[in-house]
């Protein structure tokens, strides 16, 4: 290998070692630092406390596309922002950017940006949604026993206690529940109700075999101290309650609330230490997506957490021309560690729709795998998921019954949590090949390519 040095060492043997790096290619702790937000007219003149501000952030996080395209005009080209105006008509989800993800936008590139991509839609590159592609794909509402909680698997729940998040990404697998109604969607009601809450604690008390709940949403960021604490005490209380985890995107797309927010950051750890207290394991789940997404203010707040006690997972979901490359994986996996988060998941990206150009196909996330994984501690590094259309959850990219790669169909068993069932995935359209397009062009194939799947499965 080109990357060894071939040595004598010491005891006369011939051995081959690595040449130290070049620290120019450790790129991974390079983070953006200064005020680049400043290149963006709207914020020329904001300060940096004034930016670190999560108030601020706040306030000038756009919810309008008219307001979002207009803070970028001049930065853009005019062909762009019309065809972006054009993408959030037709976009089924809500408009929310903040400040801190705008700034981070190279407005002269925005077509391959991979933070661009994530939360402004191009009508010129939308695609067809997959025939296959049905609302809650992922079946949460199905396995839901009470509003707003999904118990799937034995011992663990996903709780979604609010319906609002810091910023609205386009995959949003969720986007049944979160946000404001949009045009094209009609939503299902998941607010942050005390009597909806407690019906969720209810639940999960009398449900002895619970372990481990997830806190999500919505996103954990847009609860209020005060709600911080309620889940904690209730949830802590419940004895056979051993885990928690707060899932929230905020570090990614607002980290200045962890540096600025002392009430909700002071309320986290509360929660973190009252578990430690009672020997519960109390984490934060979080969402980078692209290595452009950590900054110096990123460390920063992750440093303050971690200086509490606070530990962070990351779990990332594979886009299209976001980060389905091996290097973009990588670099992700090793900044993530740099600022002491876990790399947890990457996430096939579910059947959503409008988004149909940000899916990838099994075969790239079994390729990524491949080269993400030796490039860091396996403890940083992720595990590649799919997560079941049709309620199986979450499985092993890898452990698919059968994979066709022409069809694009994939089928997974899970044994563990629905027994006996064939569960599906299917591959982008127009990225497979000539002939698997060929077959889905034509409707009477449809059924013909799942039957055959099955079959191939031994379903
Ligand atoms: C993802 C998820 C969980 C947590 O799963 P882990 O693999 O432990 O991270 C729990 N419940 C539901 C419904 C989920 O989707
Ligand atoms: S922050 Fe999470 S829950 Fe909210 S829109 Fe984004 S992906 Fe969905």
């Amino acid at each position: 290998m080109d990357s060894q040095l071939s040595v004598v060492r010491d005891d006369g043997k011939e051995g081959r070692v690595r040449p130290p790096a070049d620290p120019a290619t450790l790129v991974h702790r390079d983070l953006l630092g200064g005020d680049w937000w400043r290149r963006i007219p709207a914020f020329a003149e904001v300060d940096e406390a004034t930016f670190l501000d999560h108030r601020w952030q706040m306030k000038n996080t756009i919810t309008r596309p008219e307001k979002l395209l207009a803070a970028v005009s001049g930065l853009a080209s005019e062909a762009f922002l019309k065809d972006a105006a054009e993408g959030f008509r037709r976009a089924p989800m809500a408009v929310r950017v903040s400040p801190y993800m705008l700034s981070l936008i190279d407005w002269e590139r925005p077509y391959e940006d991979p933070i661009r991509r994530q939360f402004i839609p191009t009508e010129s590159t939308r695609l067809p949604d997959h025939p296959k592609l049905t609302f809650d794909s992922l079946g949460e509402q199905g396995d839901a026993p009470v509003p707003g909680l999904t118990h799937r698997y034995p011992d663990k729940a996903l709780f979604l206690a609010l319906d609002t998040c810091p910023v609205y990404c386009r995959f949003c697998t969720r986007s049944y529940a979160v946000g404001p109604d949009q045009e094209m969607v009609e939503k299902v009601s998941l607010k942050a109700s005390p009597k909806r809450w407690e019906d969720i604690f209810a639940y999960v008390a009398s449900r002895p075999e619970l372990e481990d709940i997830v806190i999500s949403g919505g996103d954990s960021w847009n609860l209020r101290a005060s709600q911080i604490e309620t889940l904690g005490d209730r949830l802590l209380g419940i004895p056979h309650v051993r885990r928690m985890r707060f899932a929230s995107k905020g570090p990614a797309v607002m980290p200045q609330k962890v540096l600025s927010d002392d009430d909700w950051f002071r309320a986290l750890v509360e929660v973190v230490k009252k578990g430690r207290a009672f020997g519960k394991d109390v984490m934060l789940h979080t969402h980078f997506n692209h290595p452009n997404e950590i900054t110096e203010i990123t460390r920063r707040a992750m440093q303050r957490l971690f200086s509490e006690g606070v530990h962070i997972r990351n779990q990332t979901v594979l886009q299209r021309g976001v980060n389905d490359d091996a290097q973009t994986q990588v670099l992700l996996a090793r900044r993530c560690a740099w600022v002491n988060v876990h790399p947890y998941y990457v996430y096939q990206h579910d059947l959503v729709k409008g988004v149909e150009e940000l899916r990838t196909t099994v075969a790239t996330a079994l390729e990524l795998e491949k080269q993400v994984r030796g490039s860091t501690a396996g403890f940083n590094t992720p595990t590649f998921v799919v997560d079941a259309p049709g309620g199986g959850g979450k499985r092993d990219i890898h452990s698919y019954e059968h994979y066709d790669r022409t069809t694009g169909v994939s089928v997974y068993t899970a044994p563990s949590v629905k027994p006996g069932r064939f569960f599906l995935y299917f591959d982008p359209i127009d990225a497979l090949p000539a002939e698997g397009q060929a077959r889905w062009a034509d409707r009477a194939q449809h059924q013909a390519m799942i039957d055959e799947a099955l079959a191939a499965a031994g379903a």
